[in-house]
């Protein structure tokens, strides 16, 4: 009898086009690598939060400010390996989502069955866009689950959730509870960075993040890491025997 290798799916969800590049660039990068499909979901194209650069034209408009940051977008996600984006345009600062929006979500839940999420911190007094991005994708992961939704095959299991790095962590409550290695995915998770015309001040800023964590992932194991990349669990880690 042959074997069948079923291909592993993972789904990031982010509030602006841009989010998913700066947080989990590495964690796509690294899964693309080793032949995992990534389906990304942004929102919002972050075309009045975060374009500051773009809106330095006076004839800047939403459409176009939309179109590039679209652009930009899938050029970075070409850059990852990402498997397949999706722009919901719900429009952000501020970004509102509704039922069907959620319905939205959880079929794409059901179509990928994601072995996991990963998606914003659960505060941010600095940007409301973001934990609304974490809410709803939170929530078509739970409606997704629902037997009754379409049926018993259909449901999904319970694939954990990894919460991105914020800026400021300490003032989202967020903690690093995992870290993951992106040394050998760096120069990629760089690539798509310098892709991002729009945000260029924040280039050099990911990178320190990148060497602090990944200082960090050194010093709590025995990887030879140079760059690291950090998430917060949402729900416990399940295991038969403690590592
Ligand atoms: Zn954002």
């Amino acid at each position: 009898m042959q074997e069948t290798s079923v291909t592993k799916t993972g789904l990031v969800v982010g509030a602006h086009s841009a989010d998913f590049i700066w947080r989990s660039g590495g964690a796509i990068a690294l899964h693309a690598k080793r032949g995992w499909k990534i389906t990304v979901v942004c929102l919002t194209f972050g075309e009045r939060g975060e374009s500051q650069k773009l809106w330095k034209d006076p004839s800047m408009t939403l459409d176009r400010a939309k179109s590039e940051r679209q652009k930009e977008a899938e050029r970075a996600a070409e850059i990852l390996g990402v498997h397949d984006m999706q722009f919901f345009n719900l429009g952000d600062y501020p970004m509102r989502t509704s039922v069907e929006d959620v319905e939205r979500l959880a079929d794409y839940y059901q179509q990928i069955r994601p072995a996991w999420v990963l998606t914003h911190s659960l505060e941010d007094p600095y940007n409301f866009d973001h934990p609304e991005a974490t809410r709803v994708a939170q929530e078509a992961r739970i409606v997704a689950q629902a037997h009754g939704r379409k049926g018993t095959a259909a449901a999904i299991g319970s694939p954990p959730v990894f919460l991105f790095e914020p800026h400021q962590p300490e003032q989202r409550n967020w903690k690093p509870q995992l870290i993951l290695d992106i040394t050998d995915v760096w120069d990629t998770k760089r690539k798509a960075f310098e892709s991002m015309d729009a945000q260029e001040h924040l280039w050099e800023y990911y990178t320190r993040v990148a060497l602090q964590r990944g200082v960090q992932g050194a010093r709590n194991s025995e990887r030879k890491m140079k760059y690291g990349e950090a998430y917060q669990r949402v729900f416990p880690l399940v295991t038969g025997e403690l590592l």
